[in-house]
């Protein structure tokens, strides 16, 4: 193999690797921007979810204080009636009336208390969820310039490596050619493998010193082992 020959099989192998992370990048974008919305979507539920919960706790106290109105006027009633009633019977039907009711009443005046308290809370924590929100926003736009910006750049690479492939490829010469395109077609980038001092960086094996002496001496080598077309590494 010239050593013209070794460098040109060295750079092909570079640039294919090199062509094969861009395109498995590249090809990663969209599922990074799946993932990405999803988060972005989350977020926004969590913002709209602060909101709802408290119409919602208002909603219940407003009920729960209807409730309380609605008791507070039974109590009243049962307090005329027990000032009417003439029998022991009478009495203590009512007076068991006004106990369930005062129950009822304070275990009412209770929950009201909770959820103003709660609603208080919510409202007081609203400008954190606004920031949350806001932040997550910003973020999906940063991330949406970002990686545009880093698409656009590996789309440039992507061409430019293409080309110089391209001369690289044309400088094989046509007796090893076939092979060659054999290999990268059957492998991807790793039909070619360097070969540092006796071993084959693809398989780890052990190539005999005639091969490698070959190999040195101009000739196309394949591993015995795994069959990639070898180049000295060069180190
Ligand atoms: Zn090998």
């Amino acid at each position: 193999m010239s050593a013209s020959l070794a460098t040109v099989f060295r750079e092909c192998h570079r640039l294919r690797r090199h062509l094969r992370d861009l395109k498995d990048e590249i090809d990663r974008g969209p599922r990074i921007l799946k993932a990405r919305q999803t988060h972005l979507a989350n977020e926004e539920q969590a913002h709209k979810l602060a909101y709802d919960t408290i119409k919602k706790l208002k909603l219940k106290q407003k009920d729960d204080e209807g409730s309380l109105k609605t008791i507070e006027q039974q109590l009243s009633r049962l307090a005329t009636r027990a000032m009417e009633v003439t029998t022991m019977k009478e009495m203590q039907a009512t007076k068991s009336e006004i106990d369930q009711a005062t129950a009822k009443k304070n275990i009412l005046e209770d929950t009201i208390l909770e959820t103003i308290l709660d609603v208080e809370d919510r409202t007081a924590d609203l400008p954190n969820v606004e920031k949350r929100w806001a932040d997550a926003q910003a973020e999906f736009k940063e991330y949406q310039v970002e990686a545009k910006e880093r698409l656009d750049r590996m789309i440039e690479d992507q061409k430019r490596c293409d080309a110089e492939l391209l001369k690289q490829d044309a400088q094989i010469p046509p007796e090893v050619f076939g092979q060659y395109s054999r290999l990268v077609k059957g492998y991807g980038p790793d039909g070619l493998a360097g070969l540092k001092g006796l071993i084959c960086q693809q398989c780890r094996s052990k190539v005999t010193e005639g091969q490698r002496n070959d190999l040195e001496g101009g000739a196309f080598v394949c591993c015995s082992s795994c069959g990639r077309a070898l180049y000295p590494t060069g180190d």
